[in-house]
């Protein structure tokens, strides 16, 4: 058992049970024990595959749509990069070597990148040391460091791994699930009745007996901060992940180790756990702040109007028969509706009045 078990347990026993978001929360972000603090979770050897390990061309083609909403903003002389989560920056490193097609671009990029993990900011450091002394990136905690500024912004499957609260709507109206101990393992149970209906979009308050209904208190209040961003200092941010396109009742906290589900309470830290992004919520919570919002449009469609197909073709041209396989398996992966391209949804949001983004006419 990992000793955040044991410090889950002695905190149940001190404080009583925790909520879902609390237990998301430790198991993911712990400073000791936190499944992310201490290892790189990524790749056929780790827990699980993200679209920008499977193949360049997605970070590549994330590089083109900033450098176009650079652009659109009118090239400013300096702009925020910021990436939320970058992984094994993997996706950052192909998406500068494709933006720096484009001339001015590269100078005017400061990069910023918000990562909580010691060992995958290592790695990020390890993926961008190519670039010149002067264009290495900052890392930050938390969005809120990031200077004011002009924002271009990313995030690839960073949202799903926020933490989620869940109500169960019963005959005695809704209660919180929470994570209690029986004996030495860990049990969902229900909080008492509310008196009130909890936070959650009234759409879902009417949801029959029974029904279970996430919310991401820390997903909306990050959407309002980079809507509010955009709104005072101009730019874009595109968030990818897979969620529901409208607001949706049903239980979707899943863990994952080595490439496979697994309990969600029964190894904490030591499995990834995610939930679905709620992209209306998102896309409501940068509108509150002024921003305007585009999509979710599937992530299959984004790929291919940003010319996806087109990147594979050409860099089959030149590769041997063996890479051109690998090219038409990621092709199919990252657009096809059994691999990522129809549960995995792109949203943008921009700055108040700006032309629809690239990939989202
Ligand atoms: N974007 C990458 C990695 C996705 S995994 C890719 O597509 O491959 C989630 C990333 O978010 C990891 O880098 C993880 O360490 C980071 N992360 C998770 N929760 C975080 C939080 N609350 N604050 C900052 N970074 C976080």
């Amino acid at each position: 058992m990992s000793s955040l078990a044991d410090h889950l347990r002695r905190r149940i026993n001190a404080e009583g049970p925790l909520t879902v978001a609390q237990y998301m929360h430790q198991a993911l972000c712990h400073p000791e024990h936190g499944y992310y603090m201490n290892r790189d979770p990524f790749g056929a050897a780790g827990d699980f595959i993200t679209a920008p390990e499977i193949s360049q061309m997605f970070g590549e083609i994330i590089g083109i749509w900033c450098a176009a909403l650079w652009r659109e903003m009118g090239t400013p002389e300096r702009v925020n990069l910021v990436e939320l989560g970058p992984g094994r920056g993997t996706l950052m490193a192909d998406a500068l070597r494709a933006a720096a097609t484009v001339p001015g671009f590269a100078a005017a990029i400061e990069l910023h990148l918000v990562e909580t993990s010691p060992v995958l900011r290592c790695r990020q450091r390890m993926s961008l040391n190519t670039l010149a002394a002067d264009r290495r990136p900052l890392w930050h905690d938390d969005f809120s460091r990031v200077p004011a500024g002009p924002l271009l912004l990313i995030a690839n499957e960073f949202f799903d791994a926020l933490p989620v609260r869940q109500f169960q709507r019963t005959a005695a109206g809704w209660r919180e699930r929470l994570v209690a101990l029986e004996g030495e393992d860990f049990r969902f149970v229900l909080s008492s009745p509310w008196e009130e209906t909890p936070p959650m979009p009234r759409q879902l308050a009417s949801s029959p007996l029974g029904a279970v209904v996430e919310v991401r208190p820390d997903a909306a209040e990050l959407a309002f901060a980079i809507g509010r961003r955009v709104t005072d200092y101009g730019g874009a941010a595109l968030i990818i992940d897979y969620g529901h396109g409208e607001h949706a009742v049903g239980e979707t906290l899943q863990a994952v180790k080595g490439h496979r589900y697994h309990d969600v309470l029964a190894t904490p830290g030591e499995a990834d756990l995610t939930a679905h992004v709620d992209f209306r919520a998102l896309a409501k919570a940068a509108g509150k702040a002024g921003a305007g919002a585009f999509g979710p449009v599937p992530q299959g469609e984004f790929l291919e109007r940003m010319g996806l197909s087109a990147r594979a073709e050409a860099l089959s041209l030149r590769a041997t028969p063996e890479q051109a396989n690998d090219i038409a398996q990621a092709r199919k992966r990252l657009l096809g509706e059994e691999g990522m391209g129809r549960l995995f949804k792109a949203l943008a949001i921009a700055s108040p009045g700006a032309a629809v983004p690239a990939g989202f006419e």
